[in-house]
């Protein structure tokens, strides 16, 4: 009878600390801000870290076309189109360089083996789009302070490239 009593007392007391930690952060959560009262995309956006990798940022006009960064892509999402020069200037024009934003998974890998360091990674994170379509960036129809800066690659870019 009286292990029986601790048995009940035992439980009682455990389920009443138990409620008590949930009814701390019940209120806490009542407390606390949301999310969107710091942050309101896209006026005001959440602060990144300075060596937070984002979005790639790539220079059209020093890029050889020498299809190294696809190569060392671990998921082959970078597709390169290319034709050759008309002599007498030789090598490559590069007249597509898309990234397909659903399977890269920023490992930065594509970056080290650029010969000419054309291709680096950004520290934008801003691509929303309605579809899957917007997160394929052709990053040589951008306009180069698109592609290579600092900018945002929004809908509005991403529309103006896919037309
Ligand atoms: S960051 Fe990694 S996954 Fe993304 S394109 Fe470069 S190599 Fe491929
Ligand atoms: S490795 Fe550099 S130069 Fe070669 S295709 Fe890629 S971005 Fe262009």
């Amino acid at each position: 009878m009286k292990s029986w009593f601790r048995n009940v007392t035992l439980a009682t007391s455990t389920i009443a600390r138990g409620m008590y930690v949930t009814l701390q952060y019940f209120v806490q959560s009542y407390r606390r801000k949301p999310f969107t009262q710091y942050f309101e995309y896209p006026e005001k956006p959440v602060p990144i870290r300075p060596r937070y990798r984002g979005f790639h940022r790539f220079d059209l006009t020093t890029c050889i076309g020498c299809d190294k960064c696809a190569r060392a892509c671990p998921v082959d999402c970078i597709y390169i189109d290319k034709e050759k020069a008309t002599p007498p200037a030789k090598g490559f024009v590069v007249t597509g360089f898309k990234i397909d934003y659903t399977k890269c998974m920023f490992c930065a890998l594509c970056v080290d083996p650029c010969p000419v360091d054309c291709i680096f990674m950004g520290s934008n994170f801003d691509l929303s789009t309605f579809g899957r379509d917007g997160c394929v960036v052709d990053y040589a129809k951008l306009p180069l302070e698109v592609a290579s800066g600092q900018a945002t690659l929004s809908p509005t870019a991403n529309a103006s490239r896919r037309g």
